[in-house]
């Protein structure tokens, strides 16, 4: 386990633990306070988060941060989001399980370090890792589940918001719902 969040970063951006990293052009660890109490997790980077190194910068990114900025948070100030990889798989198909599996102690040190109250899975993929394999998003979104200390939801992933727009408004009911969670179990002003 790590101590600092700088050599985590250090070591994951410099990671060949799986085939991903032969066609990656960035390491795609994460962005956000490092102190934060909300923390996104989606699957894994697209093209955009590719070329940029930053998760969720493309069409569905926007998405995204209008949504948490609607609910009055911010990836610069009060949340952190990451992936479950933090390579791009090619064509950005679903990364495979053994890829999960090798990228997921990345994740789980940046947990330990970030310590977050409440994590939000983005998409079906991060959902089935993180609360249960046999997650049903369309009908268990907005759930809070409680796991190892934290209270986890799940929600719409926001690249099949773009693809399914009638969704949108469940999807931002989620959101809602997250406010109120975090007023009553956050400590920091949000
Ligand atoms: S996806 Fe994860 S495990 Fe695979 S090379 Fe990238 S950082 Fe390493």
């Amino acid at each position: 386990m790590y101590n600092s969040f700088d050599e985590l970063e250090r070591d994951c951006k410099a990671c060949k633990k799986c085939e991903l990293c032969k066609t990656r052009q960035n390491v795609v660890f994460g962005v956000g306070n490092k102190k934060a109490e909300v923390l996104f997790i989606g699957e894994g980077p697209g093209e955009n988060e590719d070329i940029k190194g930053e998760p969720f910068v493309g069409r569905g990114g926007q998405l995204l941060d209008k949504m948490i900025n609607a609910v009055e948070l911010d990836r610069n100030t009060n949340i952190y989001i990451a992936n479950i990889v933090k390579c791009r798989p090619p064509q950005n198909r679903d990364p495979l399980p053994e890829e999960q599996e090798a990228c997921m102690d990345w994740l789980r040190n940046q947990i330990a370090l970030i310590k977050p109250k409440i994590i939000v899975c983005l998409g079906r993929i991060s959902a089935m890792k993180l609360i249960k394999p046999d997650i049903k998003i369309t009908k268990e979104h907005g759930i809070f589940f409680e796991k190892n200390n934290f209270i986890i939801m799940a929600t719409l992933h926001p690249a099949a918001l773009l693809r399914n727009p009638a969704n949108k408004p469940a999807a931002f009911e989620d959101f809602l719902k997250l406010r109120e969670k975090i007023n009553e179990v956050c400590e920091h002003t949000y």
